[in-house]
């Protein structure tokens, strides 16, 4: 089978071309992210009128150098799959419109994809990962602990009842000054701090469960911040240095600790060696995924994390979703609607916990 895959749900439009042989791993033939970066640079944040605008103006230049990359043309394709949402609506709805149209014009089938299944299902396109398996997702909107049964079974374990660590990492940078997005400016500038001089909240930590909270660390960020500030006038590099250190170790701390907790909860569902994999763009923090590394070691359990260019947002992981859904049977019509919310386990009953 051979898929190609669109993404527009947030500041990256991409598209990609996957294929995968009857009884053979899947292959990524092409893989293009157009970044958004430096058109909402100076707004220090996203802004969504004008990720819908660039989405609208360079899917069909993705598409065609997804296409042009894997060598084959659209004739090829035995589907188009398309993020139909979690995301900024505007940009989701660009997407969709896309895919329709190429459905449309060439005749092939439509299957929506869920961004989030597409970041949950990438150990799989990367590692071969067989079901079932933990996920800790942890990206710019979201943080969960899944329970991975099949590409459209996910069983939600806990996860933040508030921010994502994403949005954390961002928060972090923008309030030390430091460019978007957050996580890779932070994670430098944490390289060369000390992490005991500052000591950040490790929230939820007292509770049993595999919950987390990211939004005090904002708080105790600002506060000693303008602590520093008050006392000698403003921040030095190594201030800013030492402040990322240790807001990055609570988040390395929180993430170690709840997964040591989630791989317990998931043996009670699943008695056997658990494979744990981590993605969505903050996988691809390297402090992060050494910790996980060893809880996992720790607890017996092995540990896969995509590389780094497909933890954060990418077209190969929707072709991939798309691949597996297709396989399964499943096929979407041209009243396909892109949906801004789309929880992931909707349909699970066994619901732990609140937050996203
Ligand atoms: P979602 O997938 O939840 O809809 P998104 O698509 O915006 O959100 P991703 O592209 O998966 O999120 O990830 C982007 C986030 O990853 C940003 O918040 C960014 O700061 C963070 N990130 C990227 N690299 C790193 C890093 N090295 N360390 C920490 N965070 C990082
Ligand atoms: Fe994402």
């Amino acid at each position: 089978l051979t898929i190609l895959g669109l993404e527009s749900s947030c500041d990256d439009t991409a598209a990609a071309v996957v294929r995968q042989p009857e009884g053979a791993r899947p292959e990524i033939l092409s893989s293009v992210v157009f970044g958004q970066t430096e058109l909402h640079s100076a707004f220090g944040g996203v802004v969504p009128e004008i990720a819908a605008r660039a989405h609208a103006e360079k899917l069909d230049i993705c598409v065609r150098d997804a296409l042009a990359d894997s060598g084959l043309a659209l004739k090829d394709m035995d589907a188009v799959a398309v993020t139909a949402g979690p995301g900024l609506i505007g940009g989701v709805m660009s997407g969709v419109m896309c895919a329709k149209g190429i459905a449309a014009a060439t005749g092939l089938p439509l299957v929506g994809v869920n961004h989030l299944a597409g970041h949950a299902l990438t150990p799989r396109l990367t590692d071969g990962t067989a079901y079932p398996y933990l996920m800790l997702l942890v990206s710019g909107g979201h943080c969960q602990y899944l329970l991975v049964r099949g590409p459209e079974d996910f069983t939600r374990l806990g996860g933040t009842i508030d921010d994502a660590p994403g949005e954390a990492f961002d928060k972090t940078a923008r309030l030390l000054g430091l460019p978007q997005p957050g996580g890779p400016a932070v994670q430098a500038e944490a390289e060369s701090g000390d992490p005991e001089r500052f000591r950040f909240p490790r929230p939820l930590l007292d509770r049993p469960d595999c919950n987390l909270s990211f939004s005090g660390l904002k708080t105790a960020l600002m506060r000693m911040r303008d602590q520093i500030a008050a006392e000698k006038g403003g921040l030095t590099r190594q201030d800013r240095a030492d402040l990322c250190a240790g807001f990055q170790a609570a988040v390395v701390d929180t993430l170690a600790e709840k997964t040591r907790r989630a791989i317990r909860l998931y043996l009670e569902e699943q008695p056997a060696r658990p494979t744990v994999a981590v993605a969505g763009g903050v996988a691809a923090n390297t402090a992060i995924r050494t910790a996980l590394e060893i809880v996992c070691a720790e607890a017996g359990a092995a540990f896969t994390a995509p590389p780094l260019r497909l933890c954060t947002d990418n077209a190969a992981m929707i072709a991939y979703a798309g691949l597996e859904r297709f396989k399964s049977g499943a096929r979407d019509e041209l009243d396909l609607t892109a949906r801004p919310r789309w929880p992931l386990d909707q349909s699970s009953p066994a619901l732990i916990g609140s937050g996203r």
